[in-house]
């Protein structure tokens, strides 16, 4: 069976598991670890300072052949940063993605309207996912209308997860102490269908992430 976990913080050494590796953009970073695709974004949480420091650096990242997509990159209610800076960075990097033509991982709490506005704005011709979505029916259906794919982890509300399925979803593991495989699984059993069934679509959706199965090594500037 494939298994695609679209958004982890941690490589995986199971075969039968492709995943795209976050990495958060930070100038101290000193990234090393060997992972097949990742991504880089600067997150709304841990914006330093105007964040010019961090997209010199994130400029430099997504030259990197092992770079699939952008982010995750956002907008968070809670985050300490100005709402007004976020706005700025979350839209400078989305243009990126458009630029250097890349899906754009998305981290988005309670700035729904923001964001919505923001695609709007910009109207990008790559796939927006949203990492991570906890929300209802409502909101799900609010922003699968908006073009938006949907990426669910451990916890997730089934009525969502039958609005994104089959072609809007995805499912990863972000930080959470589980395997992949355990998602898939709560997932099926959610949707009612079969664990096969789940790992073929998603397998179709991920065309959209143009994903070219090579291991790359650490190749990342220094
Ligand atoms: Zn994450």
């Amino acid at each position: 069976m494939y298994y695609l976990d679209v958004h982890t913080h941690q490589s995986t050494t199971d075969p039968a598991v492709e995943a795209i590796v976050s990495t958060l953009v930070q100038p101290t970073r000193k990234e090393l670890s060997v992972a097949s695709y990742r991504s880089f974004g600067i997150h709304p949480c841990r914006i330093e300072e105007d964040g010019e420091v961090q997209w010199n650096v994130l400029r430099q990242y997504v030259e990197q052949p092992s770079c699939v997509a952008i982010g995750e990159a956002g907008l968070d209610r809670l985050a300490t940063c100005s709402m007004e800076r976020q706005i700025s960075l979350f839209d400078r990097q989305a243009r990126l993605a458009e630029e250097v033509g890349k899906p754009l991982i998305i981290h988005c709490v309670r700035a729904w309207e923001e964001l919505i506005a923001c695609r709007k704005a910009i109207r990008p011709k790559q796939p927006w996912l949203i990492h991570g979505f906890r929300g209802k029916a409502p909101l799900a259906g609010q922003l699968l209308r908006q073009g938006f794919y949907l990426s669910l982890g451990y916890h997730f509300q089934p009525e969502a997860a039958r609005l994104a399925w089959p072609e809007r979803l995805f499912l990863e593991t972000d930080e959470a102490a589980v395997s992949i495989q355990v998602v898939y699984g709560r997932v099926a059993e959610a949707l009612s269908i079969d664990l096969q069934a789940l790992c073929d679509q998603i397998q179709r959706n991920s065309v959209i992430l143009r994903l070219k199965n090579t291991t790359f090594a650490a190749d990342y500037p220094q």
